[in-house]
């Protein structure tokens, strides 16, 4: 079993606790790591902060090869890095082998590329003056995030902020630490400088992520989770104006309109929902299917729900596995009962599986309601499990309107072949990324983030390097022999 401190100044160090990470599919434990506690809080913001100077110093080219080198030792140990996520999140390594390491390796590469793009500009201003802006680095990134795709989740986050010269600590899941932990190792392989990197961890959530939040030499927040745990964040990083960015949940459509392509439409729609246990923020829950298919739809879409292949994460044949842990399977149980008690129809699933070999993990069915009320809590609120519902709708407005009825705003999905109407809808939608004819495509180069309650900042993409991770600095020379002269 693998055993970890906390990783502070290039360092791993011992710390007094450690606690116990198991694998949800059957609770067995797989590491023991580190409770970092206050003091790991101050050493690890100290060290960040001493590195700064030098990093935020050194060249885009020298801290790009750095990033491409971290890109080729994930490469390395791609397999493990596989493995080791599927263990922890109890999702299917056929998904962590196809885009988990996969995506956080491209990741890397890109932002090693595209870090020339960091540039000022030269200004035109009335007067004899230079006017110029430099992109600089904030300092001490804090970086928090969730546990369902652990490793690419802190990899959008990492490479841009380092590429940008920032330095970081990052405190992960306190369930879904270890391969970030993994990539500790790789960045010191890599020649990543001492301090620029700290990873931080502990079993209750808040402790560390309270202690980060409300620290005063933390010059920038970058967070992924649940909204209610964002406003808090967001509170907290008030006291001392640090700026953050926030990604956060989701309660996305999907837009099935009459002339769509049905069986690319149905196979994205299992994708949207069904891909890690529908433990995504950008799982498409609430599926808009225009009345005249709507009955083929459903009827589809059920076989197929019905039919996933559930199993052993580990397992390369497994669709479908465990939930994470069991605050979310009795929260996606709760969500059922209610849909149930507001008179909507359980089409497939609904229930938890109690049977050996599943009876020591959290598995749930993948489930579709139908006749949910529209403005019942199932309908409004994230559920963040394998829980989806059908609604018919008629027409473009009407499909609009139930799109756009939710407080969160993240992502959205259309299907149709008019190209007019899907550009149409898709500028009508609130959302921060629209999908037409496909749907969960995050490539490194696009913008991704939500409207609404669903967060704000883009992460990824130039507009990442740029707003989240750079701040500008205006510089204004006089080039006249004269003087303004304002007294006298
Ligand atoms: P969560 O909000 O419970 O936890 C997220 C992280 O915040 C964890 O590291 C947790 O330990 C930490 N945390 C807890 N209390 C904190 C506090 N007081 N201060 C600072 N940090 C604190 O979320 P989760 O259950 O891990 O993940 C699921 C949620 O994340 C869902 O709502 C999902 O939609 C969202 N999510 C969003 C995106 C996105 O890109 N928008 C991506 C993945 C997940």
């Amino acid at each position: 079993m693998r055993s970890y401190g906390v990783f502070i100044d290039g360092e791993w160090q011992v710390t007094a606790e450690q606690y116990e990470v198991r694998n949800p599919a059957n609770g067995e434990v797989i590491a023991l790591c580190a409770v970092a506690g206050a003091q790991g809080v101050e050493q690890a913001v100290q060290a960040a902060q001493q590195a700064f100077p030098d990093w935020s110093a050194r060249s885009y080219e020298e801290r790009g090869e750095i990033l491409r080198a971290v890109a080729a030792g994930i490469q390395k140990r791609f397999d493990e890095f596989a493995f080791t996520e599927s263990q922890q999140t109890g999702r299917c390594i056929r998904e962590t082998m196809a885009h988990d390491i996969p995506a956080t390796i491209s990741v890397f590469e890109y932002f090693a590329g595209i870090a020339p793009a960091i540039h000022g500009e030269t200004l035109p201003i009335p007067g004899n003056y230079l006017n110029y802006t430099r992109r600089e680095p904030y300092g001490v990134v804090a970086a928090i995030t969730p546990w369902n795709f652990p490793l690419w989740l802190a990899a959008i986050k990492i490479a841009p902020a380092l590429v940008a010269g920032n330095t970081m600590v990052i405190k992960p899941a306190p369930t879904t630490p270890i391969t970030t932990l993994m990539l500790a190792e790789v960045m010191t392989e890599a020649g990543l400088p001492r301090g620029v990197f700290n990873v931080l961890t502990d079993p209750t959530p808040g402790t560390l992520g309270d202690l980060l939040t409300a620290h005063p030499k933390v010059n920038k927040i970058a967070f992924t989770g649940s909204t209610a745990v964002g406003i808090r964040v967001m509170q907290r990083a008030a006291m001392n104006v640090t700026p953050v960015s926030l990604e956060l949940g989701g309660k996305s459509p999907f837009i099935v309109f009459a002339d769509c392509d049905f069986e690319r439409a149905l196979a994205y729609a299992l994708l949207a929902n069904f891909f890690a246990q529908g433990q995504m923020c950008t799982a498409a829950t609430r599926i808009l299917v225009e009345r005249p298919l709507y009955e083929r739809f459903k009827e589809a879409f059920v076989a197929r729900a019905a039919r996933l292949q559930i199993g052993d994460p580990l397992d390369p044949a497994t669709e479908f596995a465990t939930l994470h842990k069991h605050e979310q399977l009795e929260k996606t149980m709760r969500y059922v009962q209610i849909a149930r008690q507001d008179g909507a129809t359980v089409l497939t699933g609904g229930n938890r599986l109690t049977e050996p070999p599943f009876d020591k993990g959290f598995y749930f069915q993948p489930t579709v309601l139908e006749g949910v009320p529209v403005d019942s809590r199932v309908a409004c609120e994230e559920i963040f499990g394998p829980v989806v519902m059908l609604f018919p709708f008629e027409g473009e407005a009407e499909a609009v309107q139930r799109a756009n009825a939710t407080e969160y705003g993240l992502a959205a999905g259309i299907w149709t072949q008019d190209i007019g109407k899907a550009h149409r809808v898709a500028h009508q939608l609130q959302a921060g990324k629209v999908w037409i004819n496909c749907y969960n495509m995050i490539p490194p180069g696009a913008p991704y983030g939500g409207y609404k309650k669903s967060g704000f900042g883009r992460e990824l993409g130039l507009h990442c390097l740029l707003e989240l991770y750079t701040q500008v600095k205006d510089i204004q020379v006089d080039l006249s022999p004269d003087y303004f002269e304002w007294f006298g």
